[in-house]
């Protein structure tokens, strides 16, 4: 029988994974079903609840409301307890929480951009969901540095507080070097660029931006600064793979879907 399994946010329109979760599902012979919920602000717990009257077995979730889905949980894992956000709902007995954000930028980094996160000097821009989510993973794949930086000094201490290993700095006293500069922040959705001190971006790092499909003002200061830029599509198709998994118990291929993404 086929299952039911949806991304729920706001807005949800433009996503990509109804098409990601489709071609695990052809590549693993799982007979699930994807769809879309675009849920209004307070609007989620209402949602979600139709979406498991209906018979939907999991969720994806996405901007606003991974905090949200957090609180939902009657059970999450170890990552979602650190990140304090959900992304991916599980509807067993109990209602379960996982955070697939941190595994799938580090396998993105390391299994497909090729990089050894141990030893590296980083720097994440960002304290909203996307950076409370990979925190956790960048830390456990032995970074030995991690400064967190945030337009709101406050959200960037806050954060860094809940890990040993982590600093929070205002964008304007940073100091690098680094050797990856990832970019959490939603700037690149207004097409902002935000200000950084000379040295933060050199010829040997490499600056990830989370944000996918569009060419942000962050990977043109990458560019321009001589960095290696990256966009976030791989973390994309990783994170969605990693829930795949925790839903199916089957690890789908990941490389054949980013590469028909990315017009291979
Ligand atoms: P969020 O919770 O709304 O947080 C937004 C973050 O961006 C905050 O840290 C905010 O700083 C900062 N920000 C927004 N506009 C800014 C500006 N003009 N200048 C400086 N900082 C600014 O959003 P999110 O869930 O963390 O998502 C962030 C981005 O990551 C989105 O583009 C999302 O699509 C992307 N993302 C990608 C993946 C992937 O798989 N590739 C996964 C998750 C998220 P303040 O705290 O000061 O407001």
């Amino acid at each position: 029988m086929t299952e039911r399994y949806a991304l729920i946010g706001h807005p949800v329109a433009h996503s990509k994974s109804p098409l990601i979760h489709t071609r695990f599902a052809e590549a693993t012979r799982q007979d699930i079903e994807y769809s879309l919920i675009d849920a209004q602000p307070d609007g989620f717990e209402q949602a979600v609840h139709a979406f498991r009257a209906a018979g939907g077995r999991g969720l994806n979730v996405t901007v606003p409301f991974k905090e949200d889905a957090f609180r939902y949980c009657e059970e999450v894992s170890e990552r979602a307890r650190a990140a304090q956000a959900v992304n991916t709902l599980v509807f067993r007995e109990r209602v379960f929480g996982d955070n697939t954000d941190g595994v799938g930028l580090t396998r993105d980094l390391e299994a497909n951009l090729g990089l050894r996160l141990a030893g590296m000097r980083a720097l994440l821009m960002g304290a909203g969901g996307a950076g409370q989510g990979v925190v956790g993973a960048l830390l456990e794949a032995k970074v030995a540095r991690l400064v967190i930086a945030n337009r709101t000094l406050g959200r960037a201490q806050a954060l860094a507080a809940r890990f040993t290993g982590a600093s929070a700095s205002a964008y304007e006293t940073l100091a690098g070097p680094f050797d990856l500069v990832i970019n959490a922040t939603s700037a690149g959705l207004s097409d902002d660029e935000i200000a950084l001190p000379a040295g933060v971006l050199g010829n040997d790092t490499l600056a990830y931006d989370m944000t996918y499909g569009r060419d942000t003002a962050f990977l043109r200061q990458a560019r321009s600064s001589g960095a290696r830029p990256c966009d976030g599509l791989g973390m994309l198709v990783e994170q969605a793979a990693e829930s795949f998994f925790v839903w199916r118990g089957v690890r789908p291929g990941t490389a054949p879907v980013l590469a028909s993404l990315r017009g291979g």
